[in-house]
C-alpha cells in the first residue's frame, strides 16, 4: 500500500510570510530538499497542502500560488511535478469550508485518488490545524518548529494524539528512516 506525505507549505516547506504572493521573495528552511529527496526514496509521496485564503479575498490569483510554488521547488533543486499532487485551499475563511485545512477533505480525496493507506500517511505542519486535518482523517501528524511558535496548546495536542514534535522537516523525515 502507498503511503503519502502532505506537505504543509508556508512555515514547513519555506518561511512563513503572512500572504506570500511575489516569487522573488522565497527563501529556504535549510535542509529541506534533501529531506523531501529523502522522503521519496524510503517510499512516501509528496503531496502539498496548502490554505490560500488569500485567493478568496481577491488579494492575489491561483496563478500567482503556482508561480510561487514553481520558484519554490526550482530552488529546492527539485523538477516542476515533484509533488503527486497540489492541494490548495482558496476560500475565504468566511465562507463555508469544503477544503480549507482543517477539513479533512482534500487529504481523503488524495487517499481516494492515489490508493493510498491513510493510517500510515502523514500530515506534517507548522500550525494545530495542521495536526487537526490529520487526526480528523485517521492520519499520522507531525509538528515542524520552523514556523508558528509550539504551544502549550500545541504540545497538549500532539501529547494527547500521540504525534511528533520536531525541529524541522529534516529531523522528521530522520525519524521517518529510522522507523
Ligand atoms: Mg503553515
Amino acid at each position: 500500500m502507498k503511503r503519502g506525505l502532505f506537505l504543509d507549505r508556508d512555515g514547513t516547506l519555506i518561511p512563513d510570510y503572512h500572504y506570500l504572493s511575489d516569487p522573488r521573495r522565497i527563501e529556504l528552511i535549510p535542509g529541506v530538499a534533501d529531506a523531501l529527496a529523502k522522503a521519496c526514496s524510503l517510499g512516501y509521496l509528496p503531496f502539498l497542502f496548502s490554505n490560500q485564503s488569500g485567493v478568496g479575498r481577491g488579494f492575489f490569483t491561483l496563478e500567482t500560488v503556482h508561480a510561487c510554488n514553481l520558484r519554490m521547488l526550482e530552488l529546492f533543486g527539485l523538477p516542476a511535478d515533484f509533488f503527486v499532487d497540489v492541494c490548495l485551499a482558496t476560500e475565504h475563511p468566511d465562507d463555508e469550508h469544503v477544503y480549507r485545512k482543517p477539513s479533512p477533505r482534500f487529504i481523503l480525496e488524495m487517499v481516494e485518488k492515489h490508493n493510498l493507506e491513510v493510517s500510515s500517511s502523514y500530515m506534517v505542519g507548522d500550525k494545530l490545524l495542521d495536526l487537526e486535518t490529520a487526526a480528523s482523517a485517521g492520519a499520522r501528524g507531525a509538528f515542524v518548529k520552523t514556523g508558528k511558535p509550539f504551544t502549550e496548546e500545541v504540545r497538549f495536542y500532539t501529547e494527547e494524539k500521540n504525534m511528533g514534535v520536531f525541529d524541522d522537516l529534516a529531523a522528521f523525515v530522520d525519524h521517518l528512516e529510522k522507523q
